[in-house]
Formats: C-alpha cells, sequence, structure tokens
C-alpha cells in the first residue's frame, strides 16, 4: 500500500512536471499575440553612475504579464523563443520600446542610456544587422542613448563571429557591453580585441564579495585591468549599502542590483531616477 502510495505521488509529480514543461514549450506559439496585446513589456533596473550619485542609464529586461500564468521570467521563456527562431522578434520588440522610451527621456532634458541584451547570434544575423541600420537611417534608433549587452559566454563559443558582429553596431555608434563577465572562458587579454566600451562583472562574484576574500580578489584585479584597458565596469548584483561603498572605494564605474533599484516599469523608473513623469504608457 505504501509503495502504491508512493508510485501514485511520483506519477503526480511527474504528470506536474510534464504539464509545466507544455505550457512553456506553448509560449513561442503565444509571442506574436502576447505582444500584440503588451503582455510582454520592458522594465528598466537603474544604473548608478558611482561617482556621481546620479541614475544616469538603465537595463532593459523583458517580462511577460501572462492572463493566466501571471508573471513569467525570461529564463522561463526565452531558451524556448531561442529554440523556435524567435529571438528576432522579440529582440527588435523590445529594442523599439526602449528606443521610443529613451527618446521621450531625452527630449524632456533627461538622456538615459539604456542597455539591450542580444542573444549572440542575432548578432550575426542579416536580418537583425539590416533592420537595426533602417532603424537608424529611419531616425528611431537613437546609437548615444542605447547598449548592446552580449554575454560573455555566448561570444566566445564563436569569438571571430561575434568580433565582427560586434565590429558593425560599433561601427553604428553603438555602445557594447561584455554581460555576466567571468563566467565564460575568456581572458582579458582576448577581450581588449572586442568593440566594447563597458564589462559588467557577474552578480555571482559580486554577492560574494561581503565574505569571500577569492572574489574580492577577483572584483579588485579585473576592475584594475579592464581600466588598463579602456573599459568602464559595471558591477551588476550590488544588494547593499556595504557591497556599494566598497566597489566606490575600488574606483568601479557603475552599480547595479536591488540595492539601487528593482527592474521596473518605466514610469515608476523615472520617479526614480528624477527625470519626471515622461513616460510611454500613462497607466
Ligand atoms: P542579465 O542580462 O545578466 O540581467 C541581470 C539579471 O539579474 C536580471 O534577471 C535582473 O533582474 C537580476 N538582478 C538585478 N539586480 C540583482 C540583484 O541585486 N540581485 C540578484 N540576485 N539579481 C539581480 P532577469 O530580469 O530575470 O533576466 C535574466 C536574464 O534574461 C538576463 O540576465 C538576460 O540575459 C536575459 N534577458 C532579459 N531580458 C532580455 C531581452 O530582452 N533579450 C534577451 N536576449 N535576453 C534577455
Ligand atoms: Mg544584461
Ligand atoms: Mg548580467
Ligand atoms: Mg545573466
Amino acid at each position: 500500500d505504501q509503495a502504491r502510495e508512493h508510485g501514485q505521488l511520483w506519477e503526480n509529480h511527474s504528470a506536474e512536471m510534464a504539464g509545466s514543461r507544455d505550457w512553456r514549450f506553448s509560449l513561442s506559439g503565444e509571442l506574436d499575440a502576447a505582444m500584440a496585446a503588451e503582455h510582454i513589456w520592458v522594465a528598466f533596473q537603474p544604473k548608478l553612475d558611482i561617482a556621481a550619485g546620479r541614475i544616469t542609464a538603465a537595463e532593459a529586461l523583458v517580462r511577460w504579464t501572462h492572463p493566466e500564468r501571471g508573471d513569467i521570467f525570461p529564463d522561463s521563456f526565452i531558451p524556448h523563443l531561442e529554440k523556435n527562431g524567435r529571438m528576432l522578434d522579440l529582440t527588435l520588440y523590445v529594442l523599439d520600446r526602449v528606443m521610443e522610451q529613451a527618446r521621450r527621456w531625452s527630449l524632456a532634458g533627461n538622456p538615459i542610456n539604456v542597455a539591450v541584451n542580444v542573444s549572440a547570434p542575432l548578432l550575426v544575423m542579416d536580418a537583425f544587422v539590416g533592420a537595426m541600420r533602417e532603424r537608424l537611417d529611419g531616425g528611431t534608433l537613437l546609437p548615444s542613448l542605447l547598449t548592446l549587452e552580449i554575454t560573455e559566454s555566448a561570444s566566445m563559443e564563436d569569438p571571430e563571429r561575434a568580433l565582427a558582429g560586434m565590429r558593425l553596431f560599433a561601427e553604428m555608434g553603438i555602445r557594447l557591453s561584455i554581460d555576466d563577465y567571468g563566467t565564460g572562458q575568456s581572458t582579458l587579454s582576448y577581450l581588449k580585441h572586442f568593440p566594447a566600451s563597458e564589462i559588467k562583472i557577474d552578480k555571482s562574484f559580486v554577492l560574494a564579495i561581503r565574505d569571500n576574500r577569492n572574489d574580492q580578489a577577483m572584483v579588485r584585479s579585473t576592475i584594475d585591468l579592464a581600466h588598463e584597458l579602456g573599459f568602464a565596469v559595471v558591477a551588476e548584483g550590488v544588494e547593499d549599502a556595504a557591497v556599494l561603498e566598497y566597489l566606490r572605494a575600488l574606483g568601479c564605474d557603475y552599480a547595479q542590483g536591488w540595492h539601487i533599484g528593482r527592474p521596473i516599469p518605466a514610469k515608476d523608473f523615472a520617479k526614480l531616477a528624477g527625470i519626471g513623469i515622461v513616460s510611454c504608457n500613462a497607466a
């Protein structure tokens, strides 16, 4: 009886797992409708200019508010969109909303540079490069207000191709940032050939610097070497004031994390950054 009960429990559990896998699988089929309904939206997380003590930039992080499933985070749906070849559409949707918002803030006298995450395969996709060039020529892509973030590990899968893609965007005047730095395979001596302006130290190192001397050493030496090579440095995952003070003492340029602000809707970001109520969604 006990064995049967256990078997039953296991079956229920498996059914639940299969069920949860199923609904995520179907998300890419819902993408177009979700974008049209604005169920997919962009959250803005502030980036603090540490020396200036001001929020001068943001990272755009996509959110999906599903009518039945509630808020779904990108790690749950981006892998499925990647498998189904839907990242081009999602990325352009995010980019267009980001540019429209950044343009409004800038016109109101508050230039905020916004970073958009781009999957490495898109960088070298003709359709993406063409769509970006079209927006640049049409005046809806404002390169001085845009940064593209590319994760270090993805770039290192095919560094020569990633490098070629990055050069195209750098030539368009767009800032490039190496995301999740420290988790990939590159060395700073390789990275110095990347036409990037910024590296973002992965939050796993930043979260650990409170009590781990090795992580302190890693963060300290990365900041120094990155500066020698001409990169600005962002620390992500700054969750408390002590870590922010430590980073300030090390000369880190920007801080991003819950201590500074969570990813929030544009109108809330504007309030946090003290730039008034100039957002696309009046709601
Ligand atoms: P990422 O680009 O490394 O973004 C940083 C992630 O860390 C975000 O998770 C953010 O919410 C989280 N975070 C920020 N501050 C803190 C902190 O102080 N502590 C902790 N523990 N976490 C913090 P999120 O929003 O769930 O995004 C996850 C990943 O999904 C992103 O990692 C990015 O790689 C990807 N992603 C998000 N939006 C897009 C997008 O529009 N396009 C693409 N291609 N990828 C995206
Ligand atoms: Mg990022
Ligand atoms: Mg990151
Ligand atoms: Mg990440």
